[in-house]
């Protein structure tokens, strides 16, 4: 029943459409048709003047006249002349005039003793126009629900086909992408590669008693190559890859959800050895009964219906199905007992190394300048995604482009990145220069305090450029990736982002409201120091908040471990302890290098990015002076 052809996938939809001829063969006539009808016969008539019209009966010149209402149309027996234009004749025979409104009673007797053959028709005849012209509307709509149907069955799944198999309920393809086209994750790609070689001889796996998992979720951040890892194991394995995504089974009526996955996996079964990929399964995989919004009838039968397919697979069925997900911590429990996903591979962001992979992936098809170091842009992209990579060198290339240069050179490179990190530029935003002179000496203050203090990052960049999402920023990056830090580490970053602060207090004597971001941060970072991190004095032993290891947004929120008010309170104090010393440090490195602060600010003013080496340098030739 089922016809497994190769089923397009939807990148190539459109061409198919118009190739198809079938597509608009149909469309085309109807528009022919309609064209064909609505124009006139009136438009083969020469229309001439009633005078005109009497002269010819009255020399016997006419045929026949057909009288419908007040319009007449008749044949000439040989043909009149009509003036069109200054010398320009045409010739007619057939025409038409109208009668006059007062009307002419001589007429009739006029025709007949001329002997003119007189037709007549009912006046009824506009209402065919009108009949036409009303229903335009109608066929119009009808016209626009057949193509909209058309459009959607080639989408898969249209109004018209549910529960018919061989409708593209989800994409199948055969997948090129390898394990090469994936930087770093070292991790998960080991652990898929057992899943390649059970892909490729399943009978060899079986036969040593090796057990493949049915289901496999991959979880982790966004752009962190979960896709494209999952592809990566159809192309190893030279598998067909069945994939659909979470959200597109929520578009259409309820219950074609669920057949959609029993066709997937049908479909999938008849051509194994074979993936299913159920990508960013969250959207149907919610935590049952919970959550905002209620119960959703269709997530919940679909979801069912998964169930029901994973369980339903016999061990020899030589399907593997994988999802991802960016939020495994709202899925339902459900999902990850035995026999289900229960293999779980996390994806984390690429480290230092990752990154200079996977850029070195993507500038391949790029020509790059000769100051561009790839590896000082992989330590200074801290936090980024695979996809936040490749798209920082493509903002890169657009930069380059619309510089009208073919080489992609390092300023390309910075401004790309500050345009992912912070935002566009808000060009056109105008600051009094009392509040640039603020916000110069707010930056100023992160930046002495980062570069004096001893265990911070050092500073990369200090801007009062104003863009989407702040005013200004200082930009540190740190020297090699980490995987520990000390405690000296975050307290001297805790002072940095109080630097911004104290040289508004000390320098204009007030707060202002620039610094919010600043105090969420570090509050933020105390608060993990005191609660996991045992790093005050109050709990050197115990970890009051433990939390769980994969702090995945979401979950948390609201959710920290129960502890007494009293506790409650003593975490509090020791919070606001490591903001006040903080702050207090910061004002002591700023006091004391305030001849630093002030000149910086005044560079800032003037050239509104200065970089950090220059911040560093200034201060190492004061402390060689005061020495
Ligand atoms: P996810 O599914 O985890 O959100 P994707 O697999 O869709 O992320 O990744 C988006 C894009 O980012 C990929 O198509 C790829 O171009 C790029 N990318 C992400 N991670 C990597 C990586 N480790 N190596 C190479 N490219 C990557
Ligand atoms: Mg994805
Ligand atoms: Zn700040």
């Amino acid at each position: 029943m089922t016809d497994n052809q190769q089923k397009p996938s939807p990148t190539q939809q459109p061409q198919n459409n118009l190739r198809n001829p079938r597509s608009w063969v149909i469309p085309l006539l109807l528009l022919i048709l309609m064209i064909w009808m609505l124009i006139p016969a009136n438009w083969r008539r020469t229309e001439i003047s009633y005078t005109e019209f009497r002269a010819h009966v009255e020399n016997d010149n006419v045929a026949q006249v057909t009288v419908q209402g007040d319009q007449i149309s008749g044949t000439l027996k040989s043909p009149g002349t009509k003036r069109v234009k200054k010398g320009e004749d045409v010739q007619y025979t057939e025409f038409e005039t109208y009668l006059p409104s007062f009307g002419d009673e001589e007429l009739m007797g006029l025709l007949e003793s001329k002997n003119v053959v007189v037709n007549t028709k009912p006046t009824s005849d506009p209402w065919l126009w009108y009949g036409i012209i009303s229903f335009l509307p109608l066929l119009l709509i009808l016209g626009l629900v057949y193509a909209q149907t058309r459009r959607f069955q080639s989408q898969g799944g249209g109004i018209f086909s549910v529960g018919k198999s061989q409708a593209r309920m989800y994409d199948r393809s055969e997948v090129e992408t390898t394990f090469d086209d994936v930087a770093g994750a070292e991790g998960g790609k080991q652990e898929l590669k057992e899943v390649v070689s059970f892909l490729r001889e399943p009978e060899k796996i079986r036969d040593m008693g090796g057990e493949i998992p049915k289901g496999i979720m991959l979880a982790g951040y966004p752009g962190t190559g979960k896709t494209l890892l999952a592809r990566a194991v159809a192309g190893e394995a030279g598998v067909p890859f069945f994939s659909i995504t979470g959200s597109d089974f929520l578009e259409m009526f309820v219950g074609v959800g669920a057949k959609r996955v029993r066709n997937l996996f049908q479909d999938a079964k008849k051509e194994a050895p074979s993936i299913i990929f159920i990508d960013e399964i969250d959207a149907i995989a919610r935590r049952r009964g919970a959550g905002l919004g209620g119960g959703h009838d269709e997530r919940e039968q679909t979801l069912n219906q998964l169930l029901s397919e994973l369980d339903g697979f016999e061990p020899n069925e030589n399907v593997v199905v994988m999802t991802a997900t960016n939020r495994p911590d709202i899925l339902d429990p459900a999902l990850s007992r035995p026999g289900r996903f229960d293999r779980k591979i996390t994806v984390d962001l690429p480290t230092t190394a990752d990154r200079e992979q996977i850029l070195d992936i993507y500038v391949r098809n790029k020509k790059l300048g000769d100051d561009v170091d790839l590896k000082a842009l992989a330590r200074g992209t801290p936090g980024f995604s695979g996809a936040d990579l490749r798209n920082l060198l493509n903002e890169a290339a657009l930069l380059a482009a619309r510089h009208n240069r073919e080489i992609i050179q390092w300023r390309d490179i910075e401004e790309a990145r500050d345009k992912v990190m912070m935002g566009l530029q808000r060009h056109g935003l105008t600051m009094t220069e009392e509040e640039k002179r603020m916000v110069a000496y707010h930056e100023s203050g992160h930046a002495i305090v980062g570069a004096a203090l001893p265990h911070s990052d050092p500073v990369h960049k200090v801007s009062i450029i104003p863009r989407s999402q702040a005013m200004g920023a200082t930009q540190q990056f740190p020297e090699q990736e980490q995987y520990i830090y000390r405690k000296e580490y975050m307290l001297d970053r805790l002072a940095v982002m109080m630097g911004g602060r104290c040289a508004e207090t000390l320098v204009f004597g007030t707060s202002t409201s620039g610094a919010a971001n600043d105090l969420q941060t570090a509050t933020q970072l105390a608060r993990s120091m005191v609660l996991e991190w045992g790093m005050s004095e109050r709990f050197k032993y115990m970890a009051p908040g433990g939390q769980s290891k994969e702090v995945f947004l979401g979950e948390q929120l609201g959710k920290s471990r129960e502890i007494s008010e009293r506790t409650a309170q003593e975490v509090d104090e020791e919070v606001e302890e490591l903001l006040r010393e903080a702050y207090e440090r910061a004002m002591e490195v700023i006091r004391d290098k305030r001849w630093a602060l002030d000149r910086l600010a005044e560079m800032l003013e003037e050239r509104e990015e200065i970089a950090g080496e220059e911040v560093h340098e200034m201060l190492n030739t004061e402390t060689t002076e005061s020495d």
